[in-house]
Parts: structure tokens; C-alpha cells; sequence
């Protein structure tokens, strides 16, 4: 999860790192009460996840608490980069003498992480990194050893820091790795990193991106997710403890296993070519038990998608049998109607595995008109592509 400025600054104060104190405002006149709360020149910054909002007019000095309403309302609203800016950052305004960056990351190639630093900050650092690679200073941190003072010294030597704020991007190196550690973070990044003209040095800027897998260690993070900016379905999904991803085709997935759920992707995308470029609906993979719970919080989600036009359930059984798998199959079904939701959206049935003869006996018998059985994986892609562009020619017309 990748956080906001307001939010990866939250994480820095709360970890030693200076930053100017700031309000999150949703509203021009927020923005002027808590500029006059600030009492000095603001600037209003954009709330975007994406980079380059200073370049984008999303980042605006204000002298006084009716400029910054004023430009809040610049702000408010504006698209950057395919982002409608809701929020806006009002912070204390800093006089900068110098900009600088730092950064650490995952380096998963390496197996290790990877600091990078640069006196040569507040710019885009990809373009420093490609035309003057001299000026960025990379330096390998070891998974097990991490950032201790003789390291971050090395980083500051490297990127060529004066020696007279030596101590303090020390300092903030070193915070930083905590932020890194403590937070489970795969990336924090302050770009810029100021020397302001009082001497001291501060972070104007932050990205982190979080490690989802570690949530379950960080109860407040759970804070941190913008429910508003995620999608309807994947937040149910969540709820529901599915491993869902969205996509933007027609065809439903519904399959148990990472694996066979990728190459259900893959084999629908393939058939669905013959039919006009049909594509897969969404990534769902119900894992090993697919009981009939499980099998109807998993139809669910995948009917309730307005754009999925055909469903394709690719189970294999194991250690849940393919009778069980076609028995949870069924009762989803009659579970929906029960509630009221009875399926309107062909269900193309793929199951194979143990005990596979007596799950295609089950489903055969269900008899449901929308409930098919295809024997192999890529008929039953074929069939199911043909059915959701049969649909999309009927709505069509
Ligand atoms: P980004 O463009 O999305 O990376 O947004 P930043 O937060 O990095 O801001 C972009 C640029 O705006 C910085 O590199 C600074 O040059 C400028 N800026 C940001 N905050 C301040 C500030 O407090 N004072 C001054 N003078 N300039 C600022
Ligand atoms: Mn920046």
C-alpha cells in the first residue's frame, strides 16, 4: 500500500524525523483555519499518490490564510495524472537553501536493500539517475546487518553531504531505517530533503509504500488504507477474506489456487481473442477448502461486478473432493436465489481431479439452465468467452 504525503510524514514525525507541522483539509475554508492556525506562510500541496504535483500546479506557496484558500480551491479538484485531488496538505512554508534526496528501498534482486542519496534533490531523481548516474549514490544495505551509524556515514560520504549537516542526515538516515524496520515498509523516500535557511535540516516530502503481507503486525495500519480510492468489490472481498483482484474484462474467475487461477487468466485471455478480444474479469482464487460458503462469497463477488457478462468456476479438487466442490457449487446457487439474488449470468463449470466423475454427475444433475460443465480447461475458456460475447452482442443491439 502506497501512503500519502500527509500520511508517510505522519509515520516520519512519529519516528524523530523533522518535518513542518500541517493539517489535512478537505475544504478552502479549512485550508484558511489552518493556515491562521500555523500563523505563517503555508504551502498547499495536493494529496495525490503520484509524484510530479509541484510540476502539475499541485503544490502552491501562500502568504497568507486567504491565499491559502485560495489556492486550496486552485487545488481542490484538479487531476493530476488521472488523480482527482480530494485533500489537500496545508504545512508550514520553509526557506530553502539546498535540496537533496534519500531514499531507502526493497532491492528483492539483490536480496538486500538499497540506499540512494543525492545532493542533487527536489528534481525528478529517475531522470538524475539516467543522465548524470554520478551524481546519485548508491549504497547496498544488508538484510541482517541494517543501517547502524557507520553505515548511514557511508551513505552520507557517498552522496557527498556537506560536513556541516553531516550529523543531522545522519540522524535522519538512521530514523528513516527505523521507519523502514518498524513499519514494514518496502520503500521510504523524502525528495526533497532541505537544508532550510535557519541550518537545520528537514523532510518536505514522503513516500512509503507499505508490505501488505505485514499487516497482521500492524493493527494501525489498517487506518492508513483510503477506503473512499479503493474499489467497491475488492473492499468486499477483503471483508470476506477473498484473494481478489480486479481486472477489466468480461469473463468472472472464480478458481481455487494462485497457480490455476493465473492460468485461468491466461487461457481465457487466449480463447477470448476469437471473440473479439473478450478478457478476464478479475483475479479470485477461493483457496484449497472451496466449500460452499466460500464457493458463494466467491460467486458473489464475482456476479455483483457489473462488467462480468459470463462466470468461469475452474476448481481442481484435492484434498476437498470434486462431489464437495460441485455440492458447494449448487448449494451457492440455491443460496443466492435464497436471498433473493438467483443468478442472471451463465456459470461455465470446469472441475477436475479427485473424484471428478461423481462432481460432473452433480452439476449434470443440478440441471440449472445457466449452470454449464466443460470437461477441459481450454473448452471450457473457449465456451465461456463465447458466452460473455454472446452477452455483450445482446446488450449491444
Ligand atoms: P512533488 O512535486 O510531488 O514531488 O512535491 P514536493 O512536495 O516534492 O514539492 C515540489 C517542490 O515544491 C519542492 O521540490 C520544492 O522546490 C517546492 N516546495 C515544497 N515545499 C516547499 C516549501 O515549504 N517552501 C518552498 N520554498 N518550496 C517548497
Ligand atoms: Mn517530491
Amino acid at each position: 500500500m502506497d501512503l500519502y504525503e500527509y500520511q508517510a510524514k505522519h509515520l516520519f514525525d512519529s519516528h524523530g524525523i523533522p518535518v513542518t507541522p500541517g493539517e489535512v483539509c478537505t475544504t478552502p475554508g479549512a485550508a484558511h483555519e489552518a493556515a491562521r492556525k500555523i500563523g505563517a506562510a503555508v504551502v498547499v500541496k495536493a494529496q495525490v499518490k503520484t509524484g510530479g504535483r509541484g510540476k502539475a500546479g499541485g503544490v502552491k506557496l501562500a502568504a497568507t490564510p486567504q491565499e491559502a484558500q485560495d489556492r486550496a480551491e486552485d487545488i481542490l479538484g484538479l487531476d493530476i495524472s488521472g488523480h482527482v485531488v480530494r485533500r489537500v496538505l496545508v504545512t508550514q512554508a520553509t526557506d530553502i537553501a539546498e535540496e537533496y534526496y534519500v531514499s531507502f528501498l526493497l532491492d528483492r534482486a539483490n536480496r538486500a536493500f538499497l540506499a540512494m542519496a543525492s545532493v542533487e534533490g527536489g528534481v525528478d531523481i529517475e531522470e538524475v539517475a539516467a543522465t548524470r548516474p554520478e551524481a546519485l549514490a548508491l549504497v547496498r544495505i544488508d538484510a541482517i546487518d541494517g543501517v547502524d551509524a557507520e553505515v548511514a556515514g557511508r551513505i552520507v560520504e557517498a552522496a557527498g553531504f556537506p560536513a556541516n549537516i553531516r550529523d543531522q542526515v545522519v540522524a535522519i538516515l538512521l530514523n528513516l531505517w527505523t521507519v523502514m524496520v518498524a513499519e514494514d515498509a518496502t520503500l521510504v523516500e523524502v525528495n526533497p530533503l532541505v537544508l532550510s535557511t535557519d541550518g537545520t535540516v528537514l523532510a518536505l516530502d514522503g513516500k512509503v509504500t507499505l508490505d501488505d503481507n505485514a499487516n497482521y503486525r500492524h493493527a494501525s495500519h489498517a487506518d492508513l488504507v483510503d477506503r473512499d480510492a479503493t474499489d467497491p468489490i475488492e473492499l468486499r472481498a477483503q471483508a470476506l477474506d477473498l484473494n481478489y483482484v480486479k481486472l477489466e474484462g468480461e469473463v468472472g474467475i472464480v478458481g481455487n489456487g494462485a497457480g490455476l487461477v493465473m492460468s485461468t487468466l491466461d487461457v481465457v485471455a487466449y480463447a477470448g481473442e476469437a471473440f473479439g478480444g473478450v478478457r478476464p474479469a478479475n483475479f479470485l482464487d477461493i483457496g484449497g477448502g472451496a466449500s460452499a460458503e466460500v464457493m458463494s462469497n466467491g460467486l458473489d463477488i464475482v456476479l455483483n461486478d457489473p462488467e462480468v457478462l459470463a462466470v468461469f468456476v475452474n476448481v481442481f479438487g484435492g484434498i476437498t473432493a470434486c462431489d464437495a466442490v460441485a455440492n458447494g457449487i449448487v448449494q451457492a446457487v440455491d443460496m443466492l436465489a435464497a436471498r433473493g439474488e438467483p443468478i442472471t449470468k451463465p456459470i461455465v463449470c470446469r472441475i477436475d481431479g479427485n473424484n471428478a466423475p461423481e462432481g460432473r454427475r452433480i452439476l449434470t444433475d443440478f440441471g440449472h439452465p445457466l449452470v454449464e460443465m466443460v470437461e477441459t480447461m481450454d473448452e471450457a475458456a473457449r465456451r465461456v468467452a463465447e458466452l460473455a460475447a454472446e452477452r455483450r452482442a445482446g446488450s449491444a443491439s
